[in-house]
């Protein structure tokens, strides 16, 4: 197909056709190219693409084309300018926080996120000089009244993980506008079959492809997406507009336009981080897209079922599922994730700490991994896993309650979902 029809098909059309285009005779399967270098006849021609005058692969370090069929793809998915592949989902952070920040910037972030994000924005960049000052979710009041003039952006996930809060994109987003800086989202536990945050304002999306979008728990990976459309030349971004005298003095926006962000990301963040992708995990990833759109249907299915079900339940202290009609979050919920709620439910087992680690324990299908978002059902316990580097006072400030359990539902047949974790509620 051609390259600018594929934006025309439907998003489960994408999932499949979408990226890789093969020429004749070539592999109808996107290969996996195995190799570091590329080979080039002319000096001039390799000066220019150190040069950034031309593009093309010349190190595996800064791109590869198997991870460029998947890069390609998910900014199809987006709606996105152009995307680039990282090693892990907390790489693409990163890098998408370093490209716009550096020593004395600080940042905006939701106080609701992933733990290792929140490790990350909390005390990681902290030591760069580069501080995060963490808000209610939605809290625009909030955003107006620590916003100072060297916050360049604005983070948060359009659901957290675990805690399930739903992300007013377009009521941040809008702030984040009158403020002169972008919203990054990251869209991770929700992919951009059930929500793509571009349309509703954001400016960059980040995800660890590590989740839903390989789904089937092989591979660690992320990816930036740049939305293409934020205005970076209206004077809070000189790391953007001003000559970089790594690049022989090129402004970003004047020489990239569009494209000014996702090209430093490259250019200089994995240059010198190399925090690259490999290409066998671009390479099952971007198969694992092929059935997102499918598997996206089932996850939501089954999880609206565990919800209903866990609601009605006598041992369960509380449930919270984006899609529940009793929930805070349905408006939102039924704005942004009109096809489904994903997979991701949190609830509270009745008791505490010791009868929520029983349940766990008494799983027989549904596993105890410290993973979310694929194929399988998992449940976890983020108090004594993903969250125990958080202080008491970050995990209640991110509604994290000591007897809360992160299930993640996967697509196997609900019945036997639902009868393990009946089965395991007996034991307590
Ligand atoms: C897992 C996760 C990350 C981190 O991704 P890795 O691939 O493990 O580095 C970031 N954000 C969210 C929402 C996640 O669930």
């Amino acid at each position: 197909m051609k390259r600018e029809d594929i934006r025309n098909l439907k998003l489960d059309s994408i999932c499949v056709q979408g990226g890789y285009q093969p020429e004749k005779g070539e592999p109808r399967i996107a290969p996996i190219v195995q190799s570091t270098a590329y080979k080039y006849d002319s000096a001039d021609t390799v000066g220019n693409l150190f040069d950034l005058k031309e593009s093309g692969y010349f190190y595996s370090r800064l791109a590869n084309p198997t991870v460029g069929y998947l890069e390609e793809k998910v900014a199809q998915l987006d709606g996105g300018i152009a995307a680039m592949g990282t090693s892990s989902g907390q790489s693409a952070t990163l890098i998408s926080i370093l490209t716009l920040c550096s020593q004395g910037d600080n940042i905006i972030a939701m106080n609701n996120l992933y733990g290792g994000t929140h490790t990350l924005l909390g005390s990681t960049i902290g030591k760069l000089g580069i501080k995060t000052k963490f808000v209610p979710l939605n809290d625009v009041d909030r955003i107006r009244e620590v916003v100072d003039e060297n916050t360049k952006l604005i983070f948060s996930e359009t659901i957290g993980n675990p805690t399930v809060g739903v992300l007013d994109i377009e009521a941040v987003a809008d702030v984040a506008h009158q403020l002169g800086i972008p919203l990054v989202v990251d869209n991770t536990l929700v992919t951009p079959l059930l929500c793509r945050p571009l349309d509703h304002g954001a400016d960059i999306v980040v995800y660890s492809s590590t989740k839903y979008l390989d789904g089937h728990a092989t591979s660690v990976g992320g990816l930036i997406v740049d939305g293409g459309k934020f205005d970076w030349t209206k004077g809070k971004f000189p790391c953007l507009t001003e000559p970089d005298p790594n690049y022989h003095g090129l402004s970003y926006t004047e020489t990239f336009a569009d494209l000014a962000y996702i090209t430093k990301a490259r250019a200089v963040y994995m240059r010198d981080f190399g925090a690259i992708m490999s290409p066998f995990n671009g390479f099952l990833t971007n198969l694992g897209i092929e059935t997102l759109a499918l598997r996206m249907e089932r996850h939501s299915e089954n999880a609206l079922k565990v919800a209903e079900y866990l609601e009605k339940h006598d041992k369960v202290q509380w449930v919270k599922y984006p899609k529940l009609k009793t929930g805070a979050d349905y408006e939102l919920a039924e704005k942004y994730l009109p096809k489904g709620g994903s997979g991701v439910i949190s609830f509270g087992v009745k008791g505490g700490v010791e009868e929520t680690k029983k349940w766990i324990d008494s799983l027989k299908m549904i596993s105890l991994v410290v993973h979310v978002a694929d194929v399988r059902s998992h449940a976890l316990h983020p108090a004594s896993m993903t969250h125990r580097q958080l202080s008491e006072a970050d995990l209640k400030a991110g509604g994290i309650s000591p007897n809360l359990v992160r299930l993640s539902v996967g697509i196997e047949n609900v019945e036997d979902i639902i009868a393990d974790i009946e089965q395991a509620f007996k034991n307590i």
